[in-house]
């Protein structure tokens, strides 16, 4: 993408002519939410004015509409995972809560006393306590596959973790500290081979990279919509219509029904066994135009540019004396974490706040990668394709000064 063209793009995102203490806001902290472009803040607006009843259950115009909407943002969702069925996309509140509704779930389904789940030592603390507590419930173990010293998970001691009482394995598509791009499609294989399931946290891989979800095999993907610039609150839950079908509800309560009396209720089909309760029916809309405006730019375009942003913020960063990369995968999306000499990494993110710059610091929900790397935390700096070579270059300049303060 050529300057223009980022110029264009920036354009399309208010937040990014905000000052921040009289400053130029510099916005790195797009691992932990993206901004989002007017188009869909205006959807939510429009919805809301337009648009508003509640879905599925109306025969008036609103109410239809409003469930064609939703409906259309499900197939929209699908599209770009290149889902094979469209029932196989449930809407959930976010990555946290779409794998705990597998957790529960699969766990209720198919997990007894003895059986394991496997997850990695770079998981997000959400791909990490709701199986923990699967295992405490059933009396189940945790096993977590290793890495090497540059972030790059351990293939051959993952495969010595696989047993018969392996039931699933979840891990997540690109780390969200160090930037890793796991080999999923490798780890799904291997798993496939003792027919052992898998779930792949995608919420920071489908901001940068293309997802197949059937190339890939996986049997979950999950993802959440602030983090692709759509709105807080929805996320997405793809699982293959078999596993699904399998597995009882998560909640129960209103649309997921198909008849109910005192003595027994029966369950509505896919997806709607799973969405108990009003559906964010705004949220979806407002989902299904982020992912459309992320499709106009194109994922190859976005995937390349930040390839190319994070490459030459790593090498300027390199500039900086006693400055440690933590996250040196061959693999790598637009984050990235770091410390320098011995400074405290909340010292240099109040200090560039200050500056106008926003950064991560501290353990990123990811506390047990921190701890296996024995270190306090990192400052984080991840990047969205609105961000450029010339904010980098205010940031490292920021950095420079910064540190010498702290020294
Ligand atoms: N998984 C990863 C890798 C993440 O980075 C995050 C959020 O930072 C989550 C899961 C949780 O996402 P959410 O809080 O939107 O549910």
């Amino acid at each position: 993408m050529d300057k223009q063209q980022i110029e264009n793009i920036r354009k399309d995102f208010p937040i990014l002519e905000e000052k921040i203490y009289n400053k130029d806001l510099i916005y790195f902290d797009n691992g932990a939410t993206t901004q989002k472009p007017r188009c869909v803040v205006e959807k939510i607006e429009q919805a809301y004015y337009h648009l508003n009843a509640n879905i599925h259950r109306g025969v008036h115009f609103l109410s239809q509409k409003a469930t064609e909407a939703h409906e259309d943002a499900r197939t929209t969702v699908a599209e770009f995972l290149h889902a094979a069925k469209r029932e196989e996309i449930i809407f959930t509140r976010g990555t946290t809560e779409a794998i705990n509704l597998v957790a529960y779930s699969f766990g209720e389904a198919f997990c007894k006393a003895g059986d394991e789940i496997i997850v990695s030592v770079l998981e997000h603390h959400s791909n990490i306590v709701p199986w923990q507590m699967l295992c405490e419930r059933k009396g189940m173990k945790l096993q977590v596959i290793p890495m090497n010293e540059s972030g790059e998970l351990n293939v051959e001691a993952y495969k010595a973790l696989i047993n018969e009482h392996t039931k699933l394995v979840s891990v997540a598509h690109v780390s969200n500290v160090l930037g890793t791009v796991n080999p999923v499609a490798e780890i799904i294989k291997i798993a496939h081979q003792s027919n052992v399931l898998v779930l792949i946290d995608g919420a920071q891989a489908v901001p940068h990279i293309p997802v197949n979800v059937v190339e890939l095999d996986a049997d979950f993907y999950v993802f959440s919509a602030h983090k692709i610039y759509g709105p807080t609150g929805i996320g997405v839950l793809y699982g293959k219509e078999t596993w699904l079908n399998q597995m009882p509800p998560y909640q129960g309560g209103g649309e997921m029904i198909a008849t109910v009396s005192f003595e027994k209720t029966t369950y509505n089909e896919l997806p709607f066994k799973f969405e108990a309760g009003t559906p964010d029916y705004v949220g979806s809309t407002a989902l299904a135009e982020a992912l459309r405006y992320v499709q106009n730019i194109g994922i190859e375009n976005i995937a390349a540019y930040e390839h190319e942003l994070t490459t030459y913020a790593t090498q300027r960063l390199l500039e900086i004396e006693g400055m440690r990369i933590i996250g040196t995968a061959k693999e790598k999306s637009a984050v990235i974490s770091f410390l320098v000499g011995n400074i405290h990494p909340y010292d240099i993110g109040m200090l560039l706040d200050k500056l106008g710059i926003a950064v991560r610091t501290g353990h990123h929900c990811a506390q047990p990668l921190i701890d296996s790397l024995g270190i306090l935390g990192t400052v984080r700096a991840s990047f969205a394709f609105y961000n450029t070579k010339e904010e980098i270059d205010i940031f490292i300049t920021a950095l420079k000064k910064v540190v010498q303060m702290l020294e």
